[in-house]
């Protein structure tokens, strides 16, 4: 276990020069204190968890402080935001502060969001609110627990530093963790700004340090594509089964290792709903939960047309043509493990798609309905489960064939059954109005319930005690609480 001034840094993209990144120094907030952090993330600095406690670790991430070694920079890229090009983004509001190694060797960028104004800033203030910054801190540690990839995040501190939005509120940072920080939008800048060189060495950095097992195939740049296209679409078929919305998939938000990354009005559905939309401005629905799918390609084709200059236009469309094969098989077996399957039916995807349809025209609960169809045989569970639903009778015809697919399926004991769903099927998800409860008691100065809840789904597949309230659908309040893009 490290202390704070025991952090090793190598920082491998600073050292790519001014062409990528510039030299910013973290703006302080006034009054810093910690108002969570995560152990799990700690853990993955080597770092002991009680130095959270110190007023020093306030410090540090509230930009009051920085080790020696630390080279803060904010990188540059561009993007595809909502279908169009904008030529120049960049970290408008977060630093890159040093790359860290820990102990088992691994790589973990330190990147502090909200961190003042850059020469990326454009029109914002370089800030970032409480509430969203409690919201990615959530989202990311709930993700990784889910088992699908995320950026990590290892702390909230808070502030009185006063930050206009809708509203007066107040200043936060959070502290976020990736093994990289570049995007697809870091490769369309230099592609749209006609910069080879630069190009060149960004793409030759993320292969090596990135995808270091493409250097050995004959074609690495195209072997890495590949990979790029297919951990997008497990991602994406990983948010697809566990009803996680992202909201803003620009491709300044998508990240180059098939992470999810750059939290923005991001939702978990409650009722399973195949259109929900959960960015409010986001009018035509380019971002809604069944869309995610088809724009993943479309990032994907965005990011190729950047590879030109490295791969051959056959062989980047051969494998983005891989992505929605990709895609079906991660999602199918997922949702068959969710179903509690362990073999493979050709009709397992029709079988998927009629429950869906009928959740969707009842509103049912989509995280709750997963977890009760493990509670018990497959037989006593659609019994059970048969009352949410307003058509009946046609969920008795779905439930005649799961319970004779089940049956095909192979012999268990009711026990073996549970602990096989519920090791899939999550008893506890981020949904929208816990989110909203605890950010409402930090804006007031009280952090147990983000710390509660963090703790709750940092184990969202286990039952724990006392903890009953944060497995419930959302009371009429919580139902569709307009989540402020503003963040
Ligand atoms: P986002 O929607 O958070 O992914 O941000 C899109 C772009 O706007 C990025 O270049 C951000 O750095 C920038 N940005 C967002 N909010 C602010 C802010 N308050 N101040 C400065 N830049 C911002
Ligand atoms: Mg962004």
């Amino acid at each position: 276990m490290k202390a704070l001034d025991e952090l090793t840094f190598d920082n491998r993209f600073a050292r790519l020069g001014d062409a990528f990144s510039t030299h910013v120094l973290p703006e302080p907030l006034d009054e810093p204190r910690l108002v969570v952090a995560s152990d799990a993330a700690m853990a993955l600095l080597d770092l002991d968890p009680t130095v959270a406690d110190t007023p020093v670790f306030a410090e540090l991430f509230g930009g009051h402080k920085l080790w020696a070694e630390a080279e803060p920079r904010a990188m540059v890229y561009s993007g595809h935001q909502f279908g169009g090009y904008t030529p120049q983004l960049g970290d408008g509001r977060g630093l890159l502060l040093g790359e860290v190694y820990n102990q088992a060797g691994e790589h973990w960028d330190l990147h502090l969001k909200g961190a003042g104004m850059t020469p990326y800033s454009r029109m914002g203030d370089g800030r970032a609110v409480l509430r969203s910054s409690i919201r990615e801190f959530l989202a990311s540690e709930a993700l990784h627990a889910l088992g699908i990839p995320s950026s990590r995040a290892l702390c909230v501190i808070g502030s009185s530093t006063p930050v206009w939005r809708e509203k007066q509120e107040r200043g936060a940072m959070v502290l976020r963790l990736a093994p990289s920080h570049i995007r697809f939008g870091h490769f369309e800048y230099f592609y749209y700004t006609k910069k080879p060189e630069q190009q060149a060495e960004l793409a030759e950095h993320v292969l090596s340090l990135h995808y270091p097992e493409c250097k050995e195939q004959p074609e690495p740049y195209l072997a890495m594509f590949r990979e790029i296209v297919e951990r997008n679409a497990e991602m994406i078929a990983k948010w697809q089964a566990y009803g996680f919305c992202h909201g803003v998939m620009n491709t300044d938000n998508m990240s180059i290792l098939g992470i999810t990354f750059d939290f923005g009005p991001f939702a978990f559905l409650d009722d399973f709903d195949a259109h929900f939309i959960c960015n409010h401005s986001d009018h035509e629905g380019r971002y809604s939960f069944s869309n995610q799918v088809p724009i993943g390609q479309w990032n994907l084709s965005a990011l190729a047309q950047a590879l030109t200059p490295f791969i051959s236009v056959e062989a980047l469309k051969e494998a983005l043509g891989l992505y929605l094969p990709f895609y079906q098989a991660h999602y199918l077996d997922l949702m068959r493990r969710r179903l509690g399957l362990t073999t493979a039916e050709d009709d397992d995807q029709k079988l998927v798609e009629r429950l869906l349809k009928l959740m969707q025209n009842s509103g049912v609960d989509y995280t709750l309905f997963f977890r009760r169809l493990g509670d018990e045989s497959a037989a006593l569970a659609v019994a059970r489960l048969r009352d949410d639903f307003v058509d009946m009778a046609g969920f008795d015809a779905w439930a005649e064939q799961y319970k004779e697919r089940v049956a095909r399926d192979g012999n268990c004991s009711e026990e073996q059954r549970r602990e096989r769903m519920h090791a899939v099927n999550p008893l506890y998800i981020l949904r929208n109005y816990l989110a909203q409860n605890a950010i409402t008691a930090a804006e007031s100065g009280d952090y147990s319930e983000v710390r509660r809840l963090h703790e709750v789904l940092s184990k969202p597949f286990e039952e724990q005690a006392g903890m009953e309230q944060y497995a419930q659908r959302p009371p009429d309040w919580g139902k569709h609480l307009e989540i402020s893009c503003s963040s």
